[in-house]
């Protein structure tokens, strides 16, 4: 009998995954399944050129899954039953449920409001393709001289700003930041980002915590109202509920609670990657939700996985950070260099040399997931079968 591993969600870290377990486990042995609700891949490192005109690259799955031995499946999640092993899905068809022996959770996030007034109804979002299409086609028709709010100081924020700022030099462009602008970078990485800023006219709203959103204008915690035509929403993200709902051990915020090898701590069938997962990094600070640190965690959940699953050797790779990779619109960029948890260090790389190791960057994540199978040595290995039965075992049972 086949062991059924069923990977859901295609984004950068269950694609990754998926591909890595069919380069790793015999074919005969294995069902390989990847559920997501979109029939192609999201760049979601992207949306903020998405929303700004740019057209971003086709990649249908069922092309690129083609003959890798993975099945692609098109599907909405709806639920996951731990004890039961098995998920809901809906498709064109209607709904089924799928049962698995292995499950890698892989679902991503989306914005998150924070619970501010205003924010559902009069803010925009690119943390997903549809936010990201909604704000362009509201940038597109704002006249010359409009207001345009990016709330968030973090990495996405600050790439919102610049890219908006440099497509659409017409507009009064503006960053509301809970703190300073780039507080979190070496000296160097601030300066230069005030450089970029000043160059592209970003107004920075420093120490403005925004309380409020409405047509118009946003409002910060000290009462002052800063117009804004257009709120864009970028302070962080907050994971799908569907994980929450389960009987699986999870932080307050909903992400799924794993060990060095990204298995779930409560329910050891169970494997969460990316952002739906809370590791533990260098330093025991928790990994950020990216795909910095995603990547990796796929890495070695899918290694585990097929070490469990053959009874090879544990991979024993501890995910670190190298740089923070961060575009400052298309001609422009910051590489700030990070200590391994994630601590900017002095050096940095700036300019159009930073624009391109960046595109590179981001070029190379599309690419791992565009070829799930190429470029890794095949290794297939017989699955012996031991954990491929049985009822789920809790963790500390
Ligand atoms: C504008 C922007 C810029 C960013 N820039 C960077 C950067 O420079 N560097 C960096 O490291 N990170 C960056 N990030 C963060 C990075 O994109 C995420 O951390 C990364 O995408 C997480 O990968 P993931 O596989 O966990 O989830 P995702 O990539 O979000 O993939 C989740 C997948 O699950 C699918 N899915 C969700 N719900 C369901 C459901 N119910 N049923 C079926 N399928 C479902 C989705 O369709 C999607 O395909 C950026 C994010 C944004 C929004």
């Amino acid at each position: 009998m086949q062991h059924r591993i069923i990977v859901l969600g295609a984004g950068y870290t269950g694609a990754i995954a998926a591909g890595r377990l069919a380069k790793r486990l015999r074919r005969e042995d294995v069902a390989i399944t990847l559920v997501n609700a979109e029939p192609d891949f999201v760049e979601r490192v992207r949306m903020h050129q998405l929303a700004t005109g740019q057209d971003l690259k086709p990649r249908p799955f069922r092309e690129m899954f083609s003959g890798t031995g993975v099945e692609f499946r098109l599907g909405k999640i709806t639920g996951v039953d731990v004890d039961r092993r098995t998920v809901a899905v809906v498709d064109a068809n209607g709904a089924e449920e799928l049962a698995y022996d292995t499950l890698v959770y892989a679902l991503g996030s989306g914005w998150n409001a924070q619970g501010v007034p205003g924010t559902a109804e009069h803010a925009y979002e690119i943390a997903s393709r549809p936010g990201a299409r909604r704000l362009r086609e509201r940038l597109a028709r704002l006249d010359a001289g409009q207001t345009v709010v990016v709330v968030g100081g973090g990495l996405t924020g600050v790439e919102a700003a610049t890219e908006i700022a440099e497509a659409r030099p017409d507009l009064d462009v503006a960053l509301a930041a809970r703190g300073g602008l780039g507080d979190w970078l070496s000296p160097k990485g601030r300066a230069h980002l005030r450089k970029v800023f000043d160059k592209l006219g970003i107004t920075a709203h420093e120490h403005a915590a925004v309380t409020g959103v409405e047509a118009g204008h946003v409002t910060t915690a000290d009462g002052k109202a800063i117009p804004a035509a257009v709120t864009v929403w970028a302070t962080g993200f907050a994971v799908h509920p569907i994980a929450k709902a389960t009987a699986l051990e999870v932080t307050g915020t909903g992400q799924i609670v794993v060990d060095g090898t990204m298995r779930s701590v409560s329910h050891p069938d169970v494997y969460a990657i990316g952002d739906a997962a809370m590791a533990m990094g260098p330093g025991d600070k928790p990994l950020r939700m990216s795909c910095a640190s995603g990547t990796p965690a796929a890495w070695q959940a899918a290694d585990a996985i097929a070490a469990r699953l053959t009874g090879g050797k544990l991979p024993n790779t501890p995910i670190r950070y190298f740089n923070q990779c961060i575009s400052l619109g298309r001609k422009e960029g910051l590489i700030q260099y990070v200590t391994a948890d994630d601590r900017a260090v002095q050096a940095v790389l700036t300019g159009r040399l930073a624009a391109v190791y960046k595109e590179l960057v981001c070029k190379g994540a599309a690419w791992g997931v565009a070829n799930p199978t190429l470029g890794l040595p095949t290794r297939r290995r017989r699955v012996t079968g031991e954990r491929a039965a049985g009822p789920a075992v809790r963790a500390e049972a």
